[in-house]
């Protein structure tokens, strides 16, 4: 079977030329999907933007029509870290939108991708560390609002605390929050996730798949759950810039293959979204974030 990735070219907003997000790794991520077979021209599955009332499930509604309207503070968009444009707020409401649509194609084939998202800083009234809106939290929100689907599991190792999905999740017994990340690291003041296994830098592979396995097992007990979304997020890798926990690519594809093992002996639906990676090669850096897509597709191929 095929495994549904969800794109769209506006993934890719335009940004100063040395501004610190890798915005152009979107583009260098659908090449490389593209020359491995993984996605095409012709078959392309493309979200529509999120609406504003989407998001207002998610988020305060008073600050989506604030940033619908590109009416943010000065301080809230620094807090952001991406310049308020027609095409960011675009890109935000794309990322949200597919990160939705690949969880309704992973209940049909098991699991789906999306190339983006994973913007796991944006809080319920607020945005953060490069993250406007939270595509994860506004997919739940949609599919707990058409009811019939839940409990959801938020597997998120990208190398930061998923701090942001954690507080809008912090009061809902109908999500469990799981933030697998590098103690040291951005947000410098951490929040509580249902449950966070806080890593030392340096943690290297074999330290680092032994405590995924662990709090995985400790996971399946909190279950049955009915969706899982993995944020896979590469600034864990020894290169990345951000990153402090020193995996490699091998670490890399092994966590990759736990967790989507992990939800496959669970018959759990997965929902793969992009995450963090800051590595200065953006091609590197593209490659590193297709090993999700490799490895998802060959689940679904056995
Ligand atoms: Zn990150």
């Amino acid at each position: 079977m095929r495994l549904p990735i969800i794109h769209h070219p506006d993934y890719q907003a335009p940004l100063r030329d040395n501004h610190s997000f890798p915005m152009s790794k979107y583009g260098y991520l659908r090449e490389a999907l593209k020359a491995r077979g993984l996605l095409s021209d012709t078959d392309r599955l493309s979200p529509a933007p999120a609406s504003e009332a989407m998001m207002g499930r998610a988020h305060a509604p008073d600050y989506v029509s604030r940033a619908f309207a590109e009416a943010l503070s000065v301080e809230e968009v620094k807090r952001i870290g991406l310049p308020q444009t027609p095409r960011v707020l675009r890109r935000s409401r794309l990322s949200c939108a597919g990160t939705l649509l690949a969880a309704r194609f992973a209940l049909e084939t098991g699991i789906a991708c999306n190339s983006a998202g994973g913007s796991h800083h944006a809080r319920h009234e607020h945005g953060a560390g490069f993250c406007l809106f939270n595509d994860v939290a506004v997919a739940i929100r949609a599919l707990q609002r058409e009811g019939g689907l839940g409990p959801f599991l938020i597997i998120d190792c990208d190398v930061h605390q998923g701090d942001g999905t954690a507080r809008i999740f912090r009061h809902d017994p109908g999500v469990f929050t799981l933030s697998i990340h590098a103690a040291s690291n951005y947000p410098f003041e951490k929040t509580r996730s249902d449950l966070d296994i806080a890593l030392p830098d340096r943690t290297g592979d074999a330290a680092y798949l032994n405590a995924l396995r662990e709090t995985l097992d400790r996971v399946a007990a909190e279950g049955p759950f009915a969706m899982v979304f993995y944020n896979a997020g590469v600034d864990v890798h020894g290169d990345d810039r951000l990153g402090r926990l020193s995996l490699t690519d091998e670490g890399i594809r092994a966590r990759e293959r736990t967790v989507i093992s992990w939800a496959r002996a669970q018959n759990l639906p997965l929902v793969g979204v992009l995450g963090g990676g800051y590595d200065a090669d953006r091609e590197r850096l593209a490659r590193r974030h297709a090993i999700l897509f490799e490895e998802a597709q060959k689940a679904l191929s056995v």
